[in-house]
């Protein structure tokens, strides 16, 4: 029976067309592709300035080195999310920390981020960037976050990898409210560029930065040479910051300005299967994602997962049995995420089980089921029939 995975690319002609293209235009990097690419980006999301990226754990990293995270420094970010999220700081000499998720959202929960702040200013240990992480696609409650960063005095990078053409009350993320927003364009994402990310800002100054930072912090315009004279020709470059190798290629940038042709498509055909789900699961042991990130705020998920949560009870099956029974019968199901502060690595660096309850108690029970533009009704249909049996103790 054909495997149905959780997550998978679209790619078409038109995609293939593009790729090809570039690579007999004689520019295969730092050509013309990446600005095209970036622009047709910031015009999505709404936003000044997109900075192309190697990939979004790239772009989380220089968007904390710009905001300030350093030694000395601290960054929250939320316990469900992939190990990107917190390791970026941890890249610049930063301490980090974590907020509990809300669990009808599994985002970063507002209310135990304004107590742990509440706490965190009295005992002189306010953060200096917080990373929201829009889960599975769904806008975390952010005028209240932004409220509070304006209050505290803390910056806001939007970990928004699984939010390409995402909104929150209208508006697409990174549109507002972040001070920097981080996009993925691996695979198993809305939008894919095999490996890529795109870090957006409505400030100017700072995508200046985040272009040094990207490429090794060299300079070439020459009204910013600090050494360049007489004896000096078109050959002259500086480096004036320590940066990376961080670009994305043109070959790259073309596929994903290809990709993002479509992307109206792809959310219609997530849309649509997330609905189904909604529908046909409706009366099955699960709990069924939220559709509202809070009280009086709306958004357009852009369900880059669909996740359930088993209700734990009498004849229903354990996680780990439904699981298997869906791997089993050829179906890619996964968990997002086992909390990053109970990876090993964290665990040394002090955090213990029971810190972070919430996201502890929707990691034990919860279950990616597949979800992508190319999924068939028939092949969801399989997908619902197996997990119904599979549920059963
Ligand atoms: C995928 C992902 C990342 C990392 O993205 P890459 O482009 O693979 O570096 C970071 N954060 C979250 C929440 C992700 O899902």
């Amino acid at each position: 029976m054909e495997y149905i995975p959780y997550a998978t690319q679209s790619i078409n002609e038109d995609d293939l067309a593009a790729v090809r293209e570039v690579l007999t235009s004689g520019w295969l990097t730092q050509g013309p592709a990446v600005p095209r690419f970036e622009q047709a980006f910031a015009a999505l999301q709404g936003v000044a300035h997109a900075v192309a990226v190697s990939n979004a754990t790239a772009g989380l990293h220089i968007a904390c080195l710009a905001l300030g995270a350093g030694p000395g420094k601290t960054v929250w970010t939320s316990p469900n999310s992939f190990v990107a999220s917190s390791n970026c700081a941890l890249y610049c000499g930063a301490g980090v920390d974590f907020v509990d998720i809300d669990p009808a959202t599994r985002n970063m929960s507002g209310s135990a981020l304004a107590a742990k702040l509440e706490q965190a200013e009295r005992d002189g240990q306010l953060p200096a960037i917080v990373i929201p992480v829009h889960f599975a696609g769904l806008a975390c409650d952010l005028t209240p976050m932004r409220a509070l960063a304006d209050r505290y005095g803390f910056k806001i990078i939007e970990d928004a990898s699984h939010a390409v053409g995402a909104s929150y009350n209208g508006q697409p993320i990174g549109s507002r409210y972040a001070d920097a927003s981080v996009f993925s364009f691996h695979p198993v994402k809305i939008v894919t560029t095999g490996e890529g990310g795109m870090v957006t800002t409505p400030d100017a100054a700072l995508a200046r930065q985040l272009q040094l930072l990207r490429s090794h912090g060299i300079k070439r315009e020459p009204g910013e040479m600090q050494q360049a004279n007489a004896s000096t020709g078109a050959w002259h470059y500086e480096q004036h910051s320590l940066g990376f190798n961080y670009r994305l290629t043109d070959i790259q940038a073309a596929l994903g300005s290809s990709q993002l042709q479509r992307i109206s498509a792809f959310h219609a055909a997530r849309e649509r299967v997330a609905e189904r789900y909604d529908q046909l699961l409706a009366g099955l042991p699960l709990r069924l994602p939220a559709r509202l990130p809070g009280p009086g705020a709306t958004a357009r998920s852009s369900w880059h997962l669909y996740v359930v949560e088993i209700v734990p009870g009498p004849g229903v099956a354990e996680r780990a049995t439904v699981f298997a029974r869906l791997r089993e019968a050829g179906i890619g199901v996964n968990v997002h995420y086992m909390p990053i502060p109970l990876q090993p690595y964290y665990r040394a660096l002090g955090f213990r089980p029971g810190q972070f309850p919430a996201a502890e108690a929707y990691a034990a029970q919860a279950l990616s089921i597949p979800i992508y533009p190319m999924l068939t009704d028939a092949m969801q249909d399989r997908v619902i029939a197996t997990l119904t049996q599979a549920l059963r103790a």
